[in-house]
């Protein structure tokens, strides 16, 4: 309970057993990533019901996160499966190649994205397998695009493009994505990610898709944008406000705005999603080497937990957990550093909250949560609540004290499941508030959380028992009555 920073891990062939999961979870996963990129709708199914039955056996609320494929643009395959491209080398992609069953060879491959040659110009760069390959575009005739390789290296079927500086124009939802919408809804997946969106207006149809197909089960997932496409970064500030957070996709971002802009990119991400009160997930690389190694890397150390300190609310990992030697030993060991670098003082900072103006009283009583933690020897705060929005705000500001969300509803739970230094406990207990406020101790106490004589802050909404805006909040020593 004393890590605040979450882990979302990805499962693949690596992790698709029960007794892995069991131990991934147990090792410190607050959020399973299953992504859309491969595999069939029937084996997301399955893994989703694999994470519910594993957390069901850890007695822990984890949250599923559907992450879309997204228009990533691809070649086509090759004769062998890959081929080798030397610097200097002249290679044509041609959009209409394999249209009569032809496959990939030396000279030239085929596109998926049949739109690429309309897209680029010659001097563009354009970056296979993650940006090892570089092409340069010398001219485009019709269908091909001719190229000279700058950079070469082994390319094999079905690697992905990018150009450099973005531009492609590509939709965010791609017909495959809308299908997964709604297998991912069918599971109600607590978080669906979003690839590639340029706009705020990508992101509002994704989640206005993910809405209708999930209103069948009552079920409405938060939205994360992913920002891995050079058009994002100057329209940050929109696809914010039409999400409920980001995911800094490390990995296609590098490629299209250079690995060099990415660390502070990253900085200036997770700072921009806190002061908008949305989440962000650092992703991509995190513990690279452990997908063969045991242990990681100092610099991958170094990685996660200045991603801690940058205010991330979760670390991410892919390979790692999908297809690595070692899933479980590296849930450990972000668990180990993020836990570590957050008992640093730069993690303690922040009395910012103490300038900022509101405009909402469920929003006043969160901060007054928080300003009163800061002043008082409090160990917990408790915030009741049916959404976990005060839970939210109260966790954009850095503050020592672990906060607990409350709440009747499991989704609620694992929503909430992401949010750093953000805990819940379900609590039916709803009418009367003395009741209530005896029940919050109880759950406290008997979880561990608090002792006689600690004491805590409560905020919730008055009267209790109706569902309304938080108003009110109570210094209560736990076992004084
Ligand atoms: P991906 O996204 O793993 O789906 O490509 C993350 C990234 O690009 O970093
Ligand atoms: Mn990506």
């Amino acid at each position: 309970m004393s890590r605040g920073t979450k882990i979302v891990a990805t499962i693949g062939p690596s992790s698709s057993d029960i007794d892995t999961l069991t131990r991934m979870i147990r090792a410190g996963v607050n959020v399973v990533r299953l992504n859309f990129s491969h595999g069939k709708a029937q084996d997301h199914i399955d893994r989703a019901n694999l994470v519910r039955e594993a957390a069901a056996i850890c007695g822990l609320e984890v949250a599923i996160m559907a992450d879309m494929q997204g228009p990533k643009i691809r070649i086509g395959k090759f004769e062998n499966g890959k081929i080798q491209l030397e610097n200097g080398d002249k290679f044509i992609l041609d959009a209409q190649w394999g249209e009569k069953g032809e496959i990939g060879n030396q000279d030239r491959v085929g596109l998926d994205y049949k739109a690429l040659p309309r897209d680029v110009k010659p001097t563009d760069v354009l970056l296979l397998n993650d940006g090892l390959i570089v092409l340069i575009v010398d001219k485009i005739v019709g269908s091909e695009i001719y190229t000279t390789v700058k950079i070469g290296g082994e390319l094999s079927n079905n690697k992905g493009i990018n150009r450099q500086g973005g531009g492609l124009t590509a939709p965010a939802l791609t017909a495959k994505d809308m299908e997964d919408i709604k297998t991912a809804m069918s599971f109600q997946a607590d978080y669906l990610a979003i690839s590639f969106p340029k706009n705020a207006t990508d992101m509002e149809m994704a989640r206005q898709l993910a809405n209708i197909a999930g209103e069948q089960y009552g079920h409405k997932p938060m939205m994360i944008a992913k920002i891995e496409r050079a058009e994002a970064i100057p329209v940050l500030q929109e696809i914010l406000d039409a999400s409920d957070g980001v995911m800094v996709a490390r990995g296609d971002l590098a490629v299209e705005v250079g690995n060099a802009a990415v660390p502070a990119l990253q900085k200036r991400m997770i700072k921009m999603a806190r002061a908008s009160n949305k989440l962000a997930i650092t992703a991509t690389q995190m513990m690279e080497s452990m997908i063969f190694n045991a242990v990681p890397t100092r610099a991958e150390v170094s990685d996660v937990a200045n991603a801690v300190l940058d205010g991330t609310d979760a670390v991410m990992t892919s390979a790692e957990t999908a297809s690595g030697k070692y899933p479980v030993e590296t849930v450990e060991m972000m668990a180990a550093i993020c836990e570590e670098a957050e008992k640093s003082e730069i993690c303690k900072l922040d009395a910012d909250f103490l300038n900022v103006a509101f405009t909402r009283i469920d929003q006043s009583i969160a901060y007054a949560a928080l300003f009163t933690a800061h002043h008082l020897p409090v160990k917990a705060i408790v915030a009741l609540t049916e959404s976990a929005s005060t839970a939210l705000w109260m966790s954009r500001h850095d503050i020592d004290t672990p906060i607990f969300a409350l709440t009747p509803s499991v989704v609620t739970q694992r929503k909430a499941a992401l949010f750093r230094n953000v805990h819940t406990f379900k609590l039916s207990q709803s009418e009367g508030s003395a009741k209530v406020l005896k029940a919050v101790e109880n759950l406290m106490v008997s979880n561990g959380v608090v002792k006689n004589g600690d004491m805590i802050v409560v905020t919730w909404g008055e009267p209790m028992g109706q569902i309304g805006g938080t108003n009110a909040m109570k210094i209560v020593k736990v076992g004084d009555h």
